[in-house]
């Protein structure tokens, strides 16, 4: 493996890169061994003042700069991120521990992001209106609709970022943006990226410091007209309230606790197989990850079986062992959050199939996790676990199944594996989520759809419906 070593990170104030002004930074550590491998500078006011100010010039250049142009500089910027990714892959495993190809592999999928959203740039059309007077012409025209605030998390920390910024970029506007300080150093260097390419200073702001008093501060701000946050459900609906509060429209990506359906005519082998996979890919911290599987009964023992069998093939260490398939989870905390809700689960009637414990003690290692049969009041049945857990609860059949998928306020993402037809279209229509992807795993691509209803909030962050979250449509109309 080629020698690379983990950066501080600074913020990126008007296109510079700076520590903070008062010179306060925050310890990054290494989830996969406890040590503290690096700093990242910590924002006080004045930065964030200076972010905003930034913003601010910056919106008047990128929004006057033609969308061909803008299209130009992204496609470069992702050209930059494709020969940098194996540096990038590297820092994001250090500093959030999955495996290194997931790492690098977001990376990459960033950069076939950012050429999507560097397309659409040049598709933001307006509509010309038939007018009642003859002498009268009517048009819309979309608009950037100004600096956006954007508050991203750790689970995914170039991927969270890169679908705000990129459309955010494409429609004209300028973005600050509050990564996470758990996971600082690669969205850093996905800014670093766009900078290289030739974004104009002032067009993207990078800060860390304490998410609370970041979004205070600039949400109100009356030279932010956007907020897009992607996190917690509670946390969403606080900075909703106060996107609200202020008139400042909002894009909110929040929890979930997604439902499988597997119906008994489906290819079980398969379906254990698949949705095993999904389960653990980045130890389970991931919104849309499948969480409650609900299977008709006369399937019930072979998937059990066939799910267990894969979760005991996940090989847990390292992101950086080319041999693991799961890494640690990326903060300690999340260890007695899952520990207490697998007690409660076992303490109400639960099976503990496998796992069930943290691994070692060095790290945040947790064994990938199955567990059977958990009644519905079980607390795991109702909040959203974040990691490597795994509940298989036996169904009657479809009504039952759809039911209990929309029992929960979550409504992110759902999945399902079923042969009829009629089941098909009745998990499609019925089930209530944002996405549902049935018999393999479609989600998340640049071109489709991305956003939850329900608690798990609204606003789309991919597919053609993704730019408008930062245009809007004005109406001109001029009489000759
Ligand atoms: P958390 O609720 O403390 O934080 C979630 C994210 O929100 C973090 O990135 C954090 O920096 C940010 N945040 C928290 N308070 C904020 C505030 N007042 N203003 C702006 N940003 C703020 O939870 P956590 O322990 O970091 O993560 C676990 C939970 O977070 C999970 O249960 C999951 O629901 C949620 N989460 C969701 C996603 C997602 O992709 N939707 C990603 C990461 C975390």
């Amino acid at each position: 493996m080629a020698d690379y070593s983990y950066p501080h990170t600074h913020l990126f104030l008007n296109g510079e890169w700076k520590p903070a002004a008062g010179g306060e930074t925050i310890a990054v550590t290494d989830p996969a061994t406890g040590e503290v491998i690096g700093q990242v500078a910590k924002a006080g006011i004045a930065d964030l003042d200076a972010a905003l100010a930034a913003a601010q010039a910056g919106f008047a250049t990128w929004s006057a700069t033609s969308a061909y142009e803008r299209a130009r500089i992204m496609r470069k910027a992702a050209d930059i991120l494709r020969e940098r990714k194996d540096r990038i892959g590297w820092i994001m495993t250090r500093e959030q521990g999955k495996p290194l190809a997931e790492a690098i592999g977001e990376v990459a999928a960033a950069a076939d992001l950012i050429d999507w959203f560097a397309e659409e740039a040049r598709r933001t059309y307006g509509q010309v209106i038939p007018s009642r007077a003859p002498n009268v012409s009517q048009q819309t025209i979309k608009l950037p609709v100004g600096p956006v605030a954007a508050f991203t998390p750790w689970n995914f920390p170039i991927n969270q970022v890169v679908r705000k910024l990129s459309a955010a970029l494409a429609a004209g506007c300028s973005i600050i943006i509050k990564a996470p300080e758990e996971t600082p150093a690669s969205p850093a260097e996905l800014i670093r990226a766009f900078a290289d390419a030739g974004v104009p200073a002032g067009v993207i702001g990078l800060v860390y410091g304490v998410p609370a008093e970041i979004s205070e501060y600039l949400i109100p701000h009356p030279v932010i007209r956007k907020v897009t946050f992607t996190g917690s459900t509670p946390v969403g609906k606080h900075l909703a309230a106060l996107a609200g509060r202020h008139m400042k429209r909002a894009t909110m990506e929040l929890g979930g606790h997604a439902p499988a359906i597997i119906m008994a005519d489906a290819d079980i082998d398969k379906a254990a197989k698949v949705m095993a996979f999904s389960k653990f890919r980045n130890a389970g911290q991931v919104c849309v990850s499948p969480t409650r599987f609900l299977v008709e009964k006369p399937a019930y023992g072979r998937f059990v079986d066939g799910f267990v069998a894969a979760t005991k093939g996940v090989k847990v260490g390292s992101g950086l062992d080319p041999a693991s398939t799961m890494g640690p989870l990326a903060n300690e905390r999340r260890i007695p959050a899952l520990e207490e809700l697998i007690a409660d689960a076992v303490e109400q009637g639960g099976k503990l199939e496998t796992g069930g414990r943290r691994i070692g003690n060095s790290g945040n290692f947790f064994e990938p996790t199955v567990l059977t049969n958990v009644p519905v009041s079980a607390r795991i049945m109702n909040e959203e676990p974040f990691g490597p857990v795994a509940i298989i609860n036996p169904v009657s059949g479809l009504e039952e199944a759809i039911t209990e998928s929309n029992r929960l306020p979550f409504g992110l993402a759902s999945y399902a594996f079923a042969s009829s037809q009629a089941a098909v279209h009745a998990i499609g229509t019925r089930v209530e989520s944002g996405m549902t992807t049935i018999n393999h795993l479609g989600l998340a691509l640049p071109e489709v759809p991305f956003g939850g209803i329900k608690d798990s909030g609204y606003g789309d962050e991919g597919g053609s419906a993704a730019i408008e979250a930062y245009l809007v449509t004005k109406y001109v109309t001029t009489a000759a």
